[in-house]
């Protein structure tokens, strides 16, 4: 344990715990998990029927559509960390995924059990340590809290995360518990009740049907004002109290039974068939069996079990003879197919759910970083606040989004974290250790591919270091100054401002305030900048800023001097390279996509006397660090060359506790 690092205690290892724990981490907080349960991920460990939907594979504004709860208040989270970033993270962690009907991801194992241990092997290893006990209480103690357990003993830490889950499912360790550790700190609660929820209803019509599933039915479900709250083709069941199975627990995540409305559900049995075309079914039907009992005539268009029930709700005797059956009863049994009514009297409760609707008031906590309004240094994630989408991999989306940002905030390093060149940004808690890992190399070997990919799979921050030379060429370009005037480029420096500013979604360069990032991509500013950057008083000029975010984060930084001048400390490093020709027939293509007028002659000159022009300058030339690893990726491709790097960074980190 490093002194200094910022302690962080996470409660409760379930989803949004140990993603919490794990991104704390590994941005270089000391982190430890208290787990009441003997194992961790109790309840994810048998969600969606053990197989578990670990996120919807849609866009964010998709996925905000299919949180009827505080949608808002999730907007910073889910951008941060996106359905297409958690499928990504779990990729990450060697779990192969499948996309199925209505978008649901799940392991290609089919086993949740696989995304538990891929959780907490990436906690685990990110430094987090576990403790399976029960925590008593959580006090505040000076600007830190104090955890008391179960022997009495009390822990002392600088922040805590809740993810203690919700109400449901109480035997796997939901019981509620984070709801009074936050009331007692001053947070409210919105009353939680159980949504994706097996509702009541009629009995009359129930009881009979126990046990009956209904496959390829069209459930829908209208309020007492006739207002159709949901309508969605699927499987359901009776149970001895109501009805239950997918579509109804979709559907109850629409209704709010808390003030006094009532629901009627209609099921349609034959959604393929039109009234007509089933009518005419029926009609064959009975004339096949012309000479039967009712109760003996349907068996090509029902199940066994529904048959009398049916032939009851319809009002026909089933010992009458087919042939008998009046016109009238002949509608009403066609009505019932189609549009069978059922009362619903409201949900079960709680404990029944799969998840809990209610908990931590949202706007008790701040959207943008997850921490609590209230008390600072408490932050929460997961189903503990009030929020909570229908099925189909939105719920826990909802966990690993909001767990992502509040692990990233509590270890200091906030999503939307701004570098400013323009001095400020002192980290007022010293130094904390951090994962630091460089990446030089020549122009168009991959480097910024290989970091971007290195950042999302440690969950650590990607730094473009040449993004900053190529902003100070744009600087020196529009100032319409010759990149070669050493003078003339020294004297323009400091009156413009840099920044840099990092988000999950990678990095932006302002210059003087306007993003510029789509601006500095052109084969002119990199000459510009490759001119730049031989200038010893424009590298110092970067100098300081690329240290301080390098302390602040672990990063993975890419550039041509971070292993040698920037970073010369890096846990890891790495040389990456290509022969020329491989190089400059990326940049081409890259080019291309963008614009035509190129040709790939003119671009592997460019690059060629880049090269040199990098390699052979006085100050901080681009050559590989005595410690580097020289990774040749002429003949990988991208994901090959990202695998083989994050086995060496594993090589060379492990035992290191980051
Ligand atoms: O990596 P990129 O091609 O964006 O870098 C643009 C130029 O900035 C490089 O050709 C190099 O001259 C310079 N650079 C540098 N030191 C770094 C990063 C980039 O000199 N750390």
């Amino acid at each position: 344990m490093g002194a200094g690092k910022t302690r962080i205690a996470v409660i409760g290892a379930g989803a949004a715990g140990m993603t919490a724990a794990g991104t704390a981490a590994s941005c270089g907080a000391d982190v430890t998990v208290f787990e009441k349960n003997r194992v961790p991920g109790k309840k994810l460990a048998i969600t969606g029927k053990g197989r578990c939907n670990v996120i919807n594979n849609c866009t964010v504004p998709e996925f905000l559509e299919n949180v009827p709860r505080n949608p808002k208040f999730l907007y910073t989270a889910v951008s941060g960390f996106s359905p297409a970033d958690i499928m990504d993270f779990f990729e990450g962690l060697g779990v192969r995924l499948k996309t199925e009907r209505g978008r649901r991801v799940f392991p290609c194992s089919d086993r949740a059990g696989e995304i538990v241990d891929a959780l907490y092997r990436y906690s685990e290893s990110a430094g987090a340590s576990f403790v399976f006990d029960k925590v008593r209480g959580i006090e505040r103690a000076g600007e830190g809290f104090e955890i008391r357990l179960s022997d009495g003993g009390t822990e002392w830490f600088d922040r805590v995360i809740l993810a203690t889950g919700g109400l449901s499912y109480p035997l796997t360790g939901s019981d509620g518990d984070g709801y009074v550790f936050a009331g007692r700190l001053g947070h409210g609660l919105i009353e939680p009740r159980g949504s994706l929820v097996p509702l009541e209803a009629d009995r009359d019509i129930c009881s009979p049907l126990m046990g009956l599933t209904l496959k390829n039915i069209v459930f829908s479900a209208a309020d007492d004002k006739g207002r159709e709250v949901y309508s969605e083709f699927g499987e359901m069941l009776f149970t001895h109290f109501g009805i239950s199975g997918p579509v109804v627990l979709s559907a109850s995540a629409h209704m709010d039974f808390s003030k006094g409305s009532r629901y009627t559900a209609k099921i349609d049995l034959k959604p393929a068939l039109d009234m007509k075309t089933l009518d005419r079914r029926i009609l064959s039907d009975f004339s096949k069996y012309a000479n039967r009992d009712a109760s003996n005539a349907l068996d090509d268009l029902l199940p066994k079990k529904l048959i009398l029930p049916m032939l009851s709700f319809c009002g026909i005797d089933p010992h009458k003879k087919v042939n008998l059956i009046t016109k009238e009863e002949r509608r009403r049994l066609l009505e019932n197919l189609k549009s069978l009514s059922i009362r619903i009297l409201g949900a079960r409760p709680v404990r029944e759910a799969v998840i809990t609707s209610g908990g931590i008031p949202v706007k008790e906590i701040d959207p943008k970083t997850m921490q609590s309004k209230l008390v600072p240094g408490l932050y929460f994630a997961g189903e503990i606040i009030d929020c909570d989408g229908y099925t189909g991999g939105y719920n826990l989306g909802i966990a690993f989004s909001t767990a992502r940002l509040a692990g990233k905030s509590a270890a200091g390093s906030s999503g939307t974290g701004k570098n400013s060149l323009s001095g400020s940004g002192q980290d007022k808690k010293g130094k904390r250790k951090t994962m630091k890992i460089a990446i030089d190399g020549p122009g168009g070997a991959g480097k910024s591919y290989l970091a971007k990919q290195i950042a999302k799979r440690l969950g650590i921050i990607y730094v473009d270091t040449g993004a900053l030379y190529r902003t100070v060429g744009l600087a020196v370009k529009r100032a319409g100054i010759d990149p070669h005037d050493t003078e003339g480029v020294v004297s323009l420096l400091g009156t413009f401002s840099i920044e840099m500013e990092h988000n999950d979604n990678g990095q932006s360069v302002l210059l003087d305030g306007e993003d510029v990032g789509g601006l500095i991509r052109t084969q002119e500013i990199s000459m510009y900048a490759s001119a730049v950057s031989a200038i010893p008083k424009v590298r110092e000029y970067l100098f300081s800023a690329q240290r301080e975010i390098a302390e602040k984060n672990s990063v993975v930084m890419d550039g041509r001097d971070i292993g040698t001048v920037i970073l010369p400390d890096a846990d890891v490093k790495i040389f990456l390279t290509a022969s020329p020709e491989t190089r400059a027939m990326r940049r081409f293509l890259e080019l291309k996509e963008k614009g035509p007028d190129v040709t790939y002659e003119q671009v592997l000159s460019e690059m060629t006397e880049r090269d040199r022009n990098d390699s052979t300058r006085e100050v901080a030339p681009a050559v590989a660090a005595e410690d580097a690893v020289v990774l040749d990726n002429t003949d990988l491709d991208g994901e090959a060359t990202a695998d083989r790097a994050v086995e060496i960074i594993r090589e060379k980190t492990e035992g290191k506790n980051f």
